[in-house]
């Protein structure tokens, strides 16, 4: 729907200052709409978070959402609307780096963008399966594949170590042991279209310049420090009260977008309340513990003709990559992601010797006589705004609770990341959603002001 000023007269808030957020707000008032956005942080961008403090020769990295696959339409083109350029990165795509007696063993970036293909394999009669269900989360099929874990799947057909370690390596991926995941999830992944794996993009100047490109779009600024803790409805109004300043506070509007996590729309109060299936599903979606480490060196060691610039590993560091391949200096920016379990075995690394610790685990890329400059971590699994990373679906979550997560109730709109179905876990997810949150209200709105007899409402 693309006309402008359909929604003039109408006020919504937004909830969540995220790319789903700032997405929907930005639609929204180009429709005409009144958009206040309320934020519990002090900045925008949510889970996308580009660290510049602390590191030499103007450099910076990602703590959070980094890297964009070739095949995402809606950041990609969002990004050029607002006339930021991608930086293609990561040529050649991941690496794979096992654990082995002495040190690591490094495998092709060829042989390992073969893992998908390995795994797909692997399981090719539940993917098989699942497309033939259309990749429905519902029906036999799905609740089959959703009552299993990877890891059972695993010894279902005696995979040989090789099979499991590389599944263990997918922790970065995934947020999750192959004993957190749902057998679906992984089949689901399997059954998307593509794996154009063999190359990146990641914003120049930073991520983050596109939250604020949209922030900056945005007449009314956001309203940050503003901590929703219930939304009511009554007649056609929704009332939000927020924990502000010191104090709570309230506003009302014509509708709500709620872009907050999974994790925190279960806290919130609802009046009327959400239908079970609704507050099970998002009662029940745990979000994988990740820890991002940026460290800053003197040089690029991981810089050698002919070596791939990313690993997924099964080491305690978890998955690797060059954090700053576009930018300048002699110095440059490794970024280890540990999700899943590997996120405590980092932390517990750090504890001990602190980020010299994690550096020295690094010996079999090169980085024996590599001076460590500077370093940032972030643990999302402590982070009260978002508690994980992202959300993961692990064995025994009932599938068809999986489209409760977008539907909307009454006036109140959902969306991020978790509401995505192709995307679920990406920064394109989180975009696409606060698109189709957007386009909602739009509708909701439009034909409650059909429907009212006076034609106002
Ligand atoms: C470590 C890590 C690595 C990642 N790597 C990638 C990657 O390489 N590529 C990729 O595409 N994606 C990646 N992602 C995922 C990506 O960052 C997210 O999917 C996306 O940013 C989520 O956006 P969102 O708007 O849905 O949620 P968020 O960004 O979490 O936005 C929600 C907002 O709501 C706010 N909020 C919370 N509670 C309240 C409240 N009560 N009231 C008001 N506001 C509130 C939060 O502060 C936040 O700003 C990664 C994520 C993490 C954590």
């Amino acid at each position: 729907m693309g006309n402008s000023g359909v929604l003039r007269g109408r006020s919504i808030i937004v909830a969540g200052a995220g790319l789903a957020g700032l997405t929907a707000a930005v639609q929204l008032q180009r429709r005409g709409a009144r958009v206040t956005v309320v934020e519990a942080r002090d900045r925008v961008g949510g889970r996308v978070w580009t660290r510049r403090d602390g590191f030499y020769d103007g450099q910076h990295a990602e703590a959070g959402g980094d890297l964009i696959d070739p095949d995402q339409e809606a950041i990609r083109s969002l990004a050029h609307d607002l006339g930021l350029t991608l930086s293609p990165i990561l040529r050649g795509g991941f690496a794979y780096v096992r654990k082995a007696s002495r040190a690591p063993v490094i495998e092709r970036a060829a042989a390992s963008g073969g893992l998908w293909a390995q795994l797909a394999r692997a399981a090719e009669p539940w993917v098989q399966a699942h497309v033939a269900n259309e990749r429905r989360w519902e029906g036999p099929i799905a609740r089959r594949l959703a009552d299993r874990s990877v890891a059972e799947w695993l010894d279902d057909i005696k995979a040989d170590r090789q099979l499991r370690a590389r599944l263990n390596g997918m922790r970065g991926f995934f947020l999750a042991d192959p004993e957190q995941l749902s057998l679906l999830a992984l089949i689901d992944q399997l059954a998307a279209e593509s794996f154009a794996w063999d190359h990146f993009y990641r914003i120049k100047g930073g991520n983050d310049r596109l939250a604020a490109a949209l922030a900056g779009a945005l007449r009314e600024p956001v309203h940050f420090n503003s901590m929703v803790q219930a939304v009511a409805q009554r007649g056609s109004q929704v009332r939000v009260t927020l924990r502000c300043c010191g104090g709570q506070g309230h506003m009302a509007a014509d509708a709500v977008v709620l872009a907050l996590p999974a994790t925190i729309v279960r806290r919130l109060v609802f009046t009327p309340p959400l239908p079970a299936p609704q507050r099970h599903a998002f009662r029940d979606l745990p979000y994988g513990p990740a820890t991002k480490t940026l460290l800053q060196f003197d040089r690029r060691f991981w810089r050698r003709a002919g070596k791939p610039l990313a690993y997924g590993t099964d080491l305690p560091i978890g998955a690797l990559w060059d954090g700053n391949e576009a930018q300048r200096g002699r110095s440059g920016i490794l970024t280890l992601l540990a999700g899943g379990s590997a996120s405590r075995d980092t932390q517990d690394l750090i504890a001990k010797g602190g980020p010299e610790a994690l550096a020295a685990k690094l010996r079999w890329l090169g980085a024996k006589n590599a001076v460590l400059r500077a370093s940032h971590q972030v643990t999302w699994e402590d982070d009260p705004f978002v508690r994980g990373g992202y959300a993961v679906f692990p064995p025994g979550y009932e599938p068809e609770q999986r489209a409760w997560l977008s539907k909307p109730h009454g006036r109140i709109l959902f969306a991020g990341e978790h509401t995505s179905l192709r995307w679920q876990g990406y920064m394109n997810g989180a975009v696409e959603s606060g698109q189709r949150a957007a386009e909602e209200v739009t509708i909701l709105l439009v034909e409650a002001r059909r429907r009212s007899p006076g034609g106002t409402r």
